[in-house]
């Protein structure tokens, strides 16, 4: 590869052009000559030809308006904003269509805030008063918000802004009567500074390759709606968008999180192979993949799915899965602007507790807060050290007791099952306890019948779980084992930030000691173990997991098969003696290694 001279991207703030140059930061990229690293958001690999999507900016004249000019001006906002609604109707639509409900009620909640009072009245007195053109005042007042959102590290903010900013530039862009530029060349990459969902859904109609933004995350939702859509997206890429024009050769792999450009013929060849591969192994092992899966030696695993909408249900079966193992409902909050009604859960929680009975449902409580979306406008300064998952719970019992409620009232099969997040005492999942007993009591006093109890379990996902694991696993119906946070808290490591990413590392022997040490401890109490976190997916880990004595994992559906087909290749006597002899292992590398050798020699 030749050396790279174009402008190097620098560290992801997340907060796109115009952040501050952090020299003292380590560069987020390039690996290579041409090759960048940020995050993996959606998973593939696409080879093509870079678009760069540019939306059009609209310099806003500062011209005070003459008082005859005062209502026309006022009337192009109000056209604007209908022409605005037209739209993101139509978006709404063909997101239904693509993707179903769930996702569409992200544009429901900007229609609404379209037509929130306290912004259009204030728009329009403003107008009036202060004799400014509609886009001055559009821009200063969206500016007030944006400015507070963006400065905050929470993810829920973050999202907050791009909800904001596309509204923003829509109604901008309405006032001028532009059309909206959503059709590109058919199968490009497309390259953007930033992309609201939105975006992503209108341009996926020109059936693009994949995307790659400087801003992001890997929870954020144009990543959701990528994996959804199935469209590789690799994001964080700092200042990436700058340096690359469209019609150049790239290649991303949204797995990996590597974006090169101008590849030479051999690196084309390699990731032509490597994606043949990939696709070969997802048709091979699809074949078989509604077969239960066994060890060559006899061993019985299972597969679970871990879903973030009902929609996903459908193919769960097709794809080899025993039930839901996680399904994150804090996703019920995908507008970020209410908690979801008890009537909506309950009607939400039995639909999908119907559709898939008798398999398992594992409703995971809202995991609110952290990194993920919250409800409510609270901003900390450390998130992911703050006020998330069963904290929220605890503190608002209007919240909890919603959701309990409605699962008790949904588990008319029996098949739903209470997965705990961000455990860290046994006597949060006790007050868990003790509040279910109540509402379950108060529910057979108003309707005369009992109803189900769901099994409990706990999500062993912060270093303080796995010290009490003893206690927590005598104290719950299972536990489920999320690698994520567990290497998040473990390492120090902020799971979403780009500088600091090569040290978010699964193999560092503080998580697969811990691990072994959860898998074994349930095993000992009897207490049923699972692994949700994304470790489960990886082929490396999973023969050292089944080595260590764990049976059940819960994954993304799509992976199923290709773990199905691996298991079938090994007995646990090999990955028993693999998991003594990496837990042995003083270095991440040396275990990474190992792993790989064993599967090489598979
Ligand atoms: C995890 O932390 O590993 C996990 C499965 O939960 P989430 O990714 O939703 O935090
Ligand atoms: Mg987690």
């Amino acid at each position: 590869m030749s050396e790279k001279t174009t402008t190097q991207p620098e560290p992801s703030s997340g907060k796109g052009k115009g952040k501050k140059k952090n020299s003292a930061a380590p560069a987020a990229a390039p690996l290579g000559e041409d090759s960048y690293r940020g995050i993996g958001a959606s998973r593939g690999i696409a080879i093509g030809t870079s678009y760069a999507f540019e939306k059009e900016q609209y310099e806003h004249e500062a011209k005070t308006l003459e008082p005859e000019e005062i209502e026309g001006e006022i009337e192009r906002f109000v056209t604007a904003l209908h022409r605005s609604e037209k739209e993101l109707k139509k978006i709404e639509r063909v997101t239904t269509r693509k993707l179903g409900k769930g996702y569409a009620n992200l544009f429901e909640a900007q229609i609404m805030l379209l037509h929130d009072p306290v912004l259009t009245e204030s728009i329009t007195a403003r107008i009036r008063e202060e004799q400014k053109t509609a886009a001055l005042v559009i821009d200063e007042e969206f500016g007030r918000y944006l400015e507070q959102f963006r400065n905050s590290d929470d993810q829920f903010f973050q999202e907050r802004a791009c909800d904001f900013r596309d509204i923003k530039e829509r109604i901008i862009r309405n006032l001028h009567i532009r059309k909206l530029h959503s059709w590109i060349p058919e199968g490009t990459i497309v390259i953007s500074e930033h992309l609201s969902p939105a975006d992503v859904i209108l341009l996926s109609r020109s059936n693009v390759k994949g995307f790659v933004t400087d801003t992001g995350g890997q929870t954020s939702h144009i990543s959701l709606i990528c994996k959804s859509l199935n469209i590789p997206m690799v994001v964080g890429l700092g200042n990436f968008s700058q340096t690359v024009e469209s019609g150049k050769q790239i290649i991303i792999d949204g797995t990996t999180g590597t974006v090169v450009i101008n590849p030479s013929e051999k690196t084309i060849d390699r990731y032509n192979r490597k994606r043949d591969e990939e696709l070969q192994s997802e048709a091979d092992a699809s074949l078989t993949a509604d077969q239960p899966a066994y060890t060559r030696c006899g061993v019985r695993i299972s597969f679970y799915s871990n879903i973030d909408f009902k929609e996903e249900l459908a193919g769960i079966k097709t794809a080899g899965s025993e039930g839901v193992g996680l399904f994150r409902t804090e996703n019920l909050f995908i507008d970020g602007t209410k908690v979801p009604r008890e009537s909506e859960q309950l009607n939400y929680y039995r639909d999908m507790a119907e559709t898939i009975a008798p398999m398992p449902l594992v409703i995971r409580l809202f995991d609110i807060g952290g990194d993920k979306l919250l409800y409510s406008p609270v901003r900390e300064p450390n998130p992911n050290l703050g006020w998330r998952g069963i904290r929220i719970l605890i503190d608002v019992p209007e919240i909890l007791e919603n959701q309990l409620s409605a699962v008790l009232r949904a588990n008319m099969h029996g098949n739903i099952h209470i997965l705990l997040p961000m455990i860290t005492s046994i006597d949060q999942i006790r007050f868990i306890k003790a509040t279910l007993e109540n509402l379950s009591a108060q529910i057979v006093e108003e309707t005369g019948s009992t109803c189900e109890k769901p099994f409990i379990g706990a999500m062993i996902e912060v270093p303080a779980a796995v010290e009490i694991i003893e206690e927590i696993t005598r104290c719950v119906d299972f536990v489920s084992i999320g690698t994520n946070d567990l290497t998040q808290y473990t390492i120090a490591v902020d799971r979403n930030n780009v500088i600091v990413q090569d040290l978010f590392d699964k193999f560092h022997p503080a998580i697969i000691r811990q691990l072994y040490r959860v898998i074994s401890t349930a095993q000992k109490n009897r207490c049923p173990a699972s692994i949700c976190g994304d470790m489960a997916s990886d082929r490396l880990t999973l023969p050292f997991l089944i080595g260590c004595g764990l049976r059940k994992f819960s994954v993304v559906s799509a992976d199923i098969a290709k773990l199905k087909k691996m298991v079938a290749t090994i007995t646990l006597a090999e990955t028993e003696a693999l998991a003594l002899e990496c837990l042995q292992l003083d270095s991440a590398e040396k275990i990474k290694s190992r792993l790989e050798s064993f599967l090489a020699a598979l």
